[in-house]
């Protein structure tokens, strides 16, 4: 191991005085995220401008033996980025790397650095008549290269896929320093094993993605947004089935929102008016869009009149300005602020096979609340895509070690009752550090040592973000 004097001179040698930061205050920010976790001081904060400077610094690392993270926007929730405390690592941002590198209109692909944050990117797609369809709440802040490493889903997973479905090519920094490239903006290509595969949904633990071609869509030229209120979550996936045939393919979203939630996005955000005369226990708020011309309204409206006669709906409003639309779309980020601002809390990202998911709400739902009376259920999310955030706010007042004890408990009965139906523990978030002793227990024998013979091929040292997803050492 290099001394900190010599660690700090060399990597200002190789990034110059803006891509090096070493002092506490500056670095204060790269120790939290989004849901505020803290994690330790790191050794220092690379801030490199390039892929080459990236490499530079990851091969330096591999040379000493330092430990590095690689972080985007912060906006993970599972502490993946955050620095280690028991073994002091090198934070290396890529907030400078944020280049749109080429947009391709004729070829529908757009290449970009790997710290362009998703919103830039979304725009730079409109401004070519295009649409890069990854959306979610984090999407002005976090970064595709994040994006990427979490293969992210959001919004619009049950149209257009998660990042694994829209990304095309990436280039990749190895934990020895040497440059993956492989940025084709191909939409066919056979050959081999499908080496970027590996790296999305990786969690910066087999490398550090610095550049990705994207795949890009015709952009929407009309869309609807609906909110509609259900009498219970049987009759919100009698509605799901319905809505993905009333609506010829063009679904985009289609978001499971109870009562409570609601409550909390107007807590959260007083100014937001409960859309519907009369309170309902769940509410689906949809969208459908359309790149050409096509009569939305009149499938939604074929879409109520068919929820109605089925007994799946009680009431809706469909949004008749992209005001009132945006409005309705406010209640889904709000309820995320609202859940925050409760505090420390179990935050999930369950899945369960769409067909399964009334049964597993209701045992669930019962199981936790006869337990722990005190405690609040907030299941909301992807429903359309078998997706839950199924979280849970405990009692307020608990003494820390209570809380964090009470909140373990809560989600191994969770995580017991997802194993009985054959779901997974993290549909979007990934494994992180939080939720790794979850995970392995998930693993059978084959998978873990497919896993870890990834890592020692790729990562012998275990220097590239050691402890996310597989403990550190590996064994
Ligand atoms: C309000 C809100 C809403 C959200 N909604 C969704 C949602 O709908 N769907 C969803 O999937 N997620 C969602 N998330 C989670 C989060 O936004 C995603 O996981 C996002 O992809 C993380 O990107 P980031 O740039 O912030 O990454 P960070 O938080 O900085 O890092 C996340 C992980 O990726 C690694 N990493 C970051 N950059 C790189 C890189 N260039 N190369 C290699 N590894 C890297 C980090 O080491 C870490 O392990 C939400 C988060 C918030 C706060």
């Amino acid at each position: 191991m290099t001394t900190r004097e010599a660690l700090f001179d060399d990597l200002s040698a190789l990034l110059g005085k803006r891509g090096l930061l070493t002092d506490g205050g500056d670095m204060e920010r790269y120790r939290v995220d989004w849901p505020g976790y803290r994690g330790a001081a790191p050794l220092a904060v690379a801030r490199p401008s390039t892929t080459r400077q990236v490499a530079d610094v990851v091969s330096y690392c591999h040379r000493h033996d330092i430990p590095l993270v690689p972080q985007g926007g912060h906006s993970g929730l599972v502490g993946g980025a955050l620095p280690d405390a028991d073994y002091p690592e090198l934070v290396l941002s890529l907030e400078r790397m944020t280049a749109i590198r080429h947009v391709d209109p004729i070829n529908f692909t757009m290449s970009v650095d790997g710290g362009c944050v998703l919103q830039s990117i979304k725009d730079a797609a409109a401004a070519a008549d295009c649409d890069f369809p990854l959306s979610l709440g984090a999407q002005g802040s976090c970064q595709i290269g994040g994006n990427v490493s979490t293969n992210a889903g959001g919004l619009n997973v049950l149209r257009y896929g998660m990042m694994r479905q829209l990304v095309l090519g990436l280039e990749v920094v190895l934990p020895d320093g040497r440059i993956y490239n492989g940025m084709k903006a191909l939409h066919k290509n056979n050959t081999g094993y499908d080496l970027k595969q590996l790296f999305i949904g990786a969690e910066g633990t087999l490398g550090i993605v610095t550049g990705a071609v994207l795949k890009l869509f015709p952009r929407p030229q009309v869309s609807r947004t609906a909110l509609l209120a259900c009498p219970d979550i049987d009759a919100v996936l009698k509605l799901y089935a319905l809505a993905r045939r009333s609506c010829c393919d063009l679904l985009t979203a289609f978001e499971l929102v109870p009562r409570t939630c609601l409550e909390l996005a107007m807590e959260a955000l007083p100014e937001l008016r409960d859309p519907l005369e009369t309170p309902s226990p769940v509410y689906v708020l949809m969208e459908a869009a359309a790149s050409g011309p096509a009569d939305l309204d009149a499938m939604i409206e074929n879409l109520f009149e068919r929820g109605f006669e089925a007994g799946a709906l009680t009431d809706g409003v469909l949004a008749s300005s992209e005001t009132q639309a945006r409005n309705l779309w406010h209640i889904r980020e709000a309820m995320l602020e609202g859940q925050r601002n409760r505090g420390e809390h179990l935050r999930t990202d369950i899945s369960i096979p769409i067909s399964s998911l009334s049964a597993f709400h209701e045992r669930a739902s019962h199981e936790i609340q006869d337990l722990y009376p005190q405690a609040t259920v907030i299941a909301y999310g992807h429903i359309g895509d078998g997706n839950l955030h199924f979280n849970i706010l405990p009692p307020p007042g608990l003494e820390a070690d209570e809380r964090a004890a009470l909140l373990h408990e809560l989600e191994e009965r969770l995580f017991g009752i997802v194993d009985d139906f054959d779901g997974s523990i993290s549909a979007e978030h990934g494994i992180g550090r939080f939720k790794q002793s979850a995970f392995l227990e998930t693993l059978s024998e084959p998978e873990y040592d497919i896993m870890r013979g990834l890592k020692h091929l790729l990562d012998p040292r275990c220097l590239m973000s050691p402890g996310r997803i597989l403990p550190r050492p590996i064994d």
